[in-house]
């Protein structure tokens, strides 16, 4: 099998199925925060020192979602559906959903991330791209 690398290393774990977020949170206040940053507490203004890196389930709900019907960009086919998730630890993630249509999605259902492959990059390694998709229950 060939190896596998996320597509975004800094932001999930790629070798996990479901994948864990890389996050933050605040020492001062306890605020959540989801990509990482070391620029201070978007909430209370503290130093960067006062922040930690937390790893996040990526589980959540959905906010809402858009469906793309036309794209010129390259590496994803439309229709796709692209969703706001509210995770339960807090922080909004805007992710492509598994469910390429959105058909039988509706805001508040529960969600979790998932790893799929987009192909494989110059070096033969399959890339694997963070996604959501509707949870189990
Ligand atoms: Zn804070």
């Amino acid at each position: 099998m060939a190896e596998s690398v996320p597509a975004q290393p800094a932001l999930y774990s790629g070798s996990e199925n479901p994948p864990s977020l890389n996050g933050g949170r605040c020492h001062r206040c306890g605020y959540v925060f989801f990509p990482p940053q070391q620029y201070g507490c978007e909430s209370c203004g503290a130093p960067p020192e006062e922040l930690e890196a937390v790893t996040l389930p990526g589980r959540g709900k959905l906010h809402s979602f858009a469906t793309v019907h036309l794209h010129q960009g390259k590496g994803i086919e439309a229709p796709f559906t692209v969703g706001v998730i509210l995770l339960d630890d807090g922080p909004a993630i805007r992710s492509i959903l598994t469910n390429r249509t959105g058909q039988g999605l509706k805001a508040g259902v529960r969600m979790s991330a998932t790893i799929v492959s987009q192909g494989s990059d110059e070096q033969g390694r399959e890339v694997m791209e963070l996604r959501f998709e509707k949870a189990a229950r």
